[in-house]
């Protein structure tokens, strides 16, 4: 067997005991005589593995007893309209647009209501985060929406924005228990688990119980219905009952780490290791302003298409994956989630500071 080094945006590289547990729990999971894949989601088996999934969660978050937790499907991406269908009773809400993820919501959010964009950075390629100190946001605005980290350019909002009194709505799909959160200063935060916690297929909602209400925008699916969801353990459905289980061994796998605050410095050394690279490099640069860098996603350049292309495919032969950037911006990003071991960035710096001879 031979692991390559996983710079992937999502889906992500995941711990190696997670996966080797779940290896061996294939068969036979517990004396069961089956897979987890092949167990009812009715089973006592499985209510305490999705039970302990969310105790783990909570636990990990300090999740407060008036927020739900949710595990839906449909991505991400499914809860764009979701947003709007559960929370816009005035049809109107603010959206802050940092990115490609941010700027599909809002468009999204359109297509229910009056979508207002408060601030963007497209006019610099989403490289910063906007001030969002004092936003033309009203009060009839159900919602503000952000995206709080920017997986395709790389910038995190380290500030949430003054949402004057307007409830915070947060995509915190490539940030997800990376670093402790205070959660109740969301009305809800959510994220597809493919960047840093499970397999694709699963997306994990954590929403304060008041703004769960029957009251959605007329024609809202009954799946859709934060509602339905709540008030059915999240199994109002079949859920994706296999993504679950894996989230639940990532959520012991971060337990026993040490917890978000111990993920918090990894990632910050981690994440410093390529960040000081790329500073003093005379061919590589970041590329997004220091002060909003990710932790978790860092994308450089050379300047050079070229030398980019050649840089891709000389880190890939040598066993680094997935370092060339998103198709719509060129140039490399490299994906260090919860996951990437800091010794993955250490050698990555390594080949850089050779390719950077090399090619100088
Ligand atoms: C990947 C990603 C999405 C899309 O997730 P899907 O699960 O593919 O819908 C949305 N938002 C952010 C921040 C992402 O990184």
């Amino acid at each position: 067997m031979s692991r390559v080094y996983n710079f992937s945006a999502g889906p992500a590289v995941l711990p190696e005991e997670v996966l080797k547990e779940a290896a061996d729990e294939m068969m036979d999971y517990r004396g069961c005589g089956m897979s987890v894949m092949e167990m009812s989601h009715r089973s006592k088996m499985y209510d305490d593995i999705i039970n302990e999934a969310e105790a783990d969660l909570r636990e990990l978050l300090n999740v407060p007893d008036n927020y739900k937790v949710l595990f839906l499907q449909g991505g991400a991406s499914l809860q764009f309209a979701a947003v709007p269908m559960n929370l816009m009773k005035n049809k109107k809400a603010g959206y802050i647009v940092t990115g490609q993820w941010a700027k599909k919501a809002y468009q999204e959010a359109k297509v229910y209501g009056d979508a207002v964009e408060l601030a963007s950075s497209a006019d610099k390629t989403f490289s910063y985060i906007p001030d969002c100190s004092d936003l033309p946001i009203t009060d009839d605005m159900d919602y503000v929406y952000i995206c709080e980290n920017n997986t395709i350019y790389g910038t995190k909002f380290w500030q949430l924005p003054n949402t004057k009194g307007r409830e915070l709505v947060a995509d915190v799909s490539s940030c997800f228990l990376s670093e402790p959160v205070d959660v109740t200063k969301y009305g809800v935060l959510y994220g597809g688990v493919q960047k840093n916690i499970g397999p694709a297929g699963v997306v994990i909602n954590i929403i304060r119980e008041d703004l769960i209400t029957d009251e959605c925008l007329t024609g809202t699916p009954t799946m859709m219905k934060w509602k339905t969801q709540a008030d059915n353990g999240s199994m109002y459905n079949t859920p994706p009952c296999y993504g679950i289980y894996i989230c639940g061994k990532v959520f012991k796998w971060l337990k026993n780490m040490g917890g978000l605050e111990v993920m918090k410095q990894r990632n910050e050394e981690k994440a410093a290791v390529l960040y000081d690279f790329l500073d003093n490099s005379k061919l590589f640069r970041g590329t997004v302003v220091k002060k909003d860098r990710s932790l978790m996603n860092v994308p450089f350049v050379t300047d050079n298409d070229e030398l980019d292309a050649k840089f891709v495919a000389e880190s890939k032969a040598v066993g680094f994956e997935n370092l060339k950037g998103h198709r719509t911006v060129g140039g490399m990003r490299a994906s260090i989630y919860n996951a990437m071991p800091k010794e993955g960035v250490e050698k990555l710096v390594e080949f850089m500071a050779d390719f950077e001879k090399k090619n100088i």
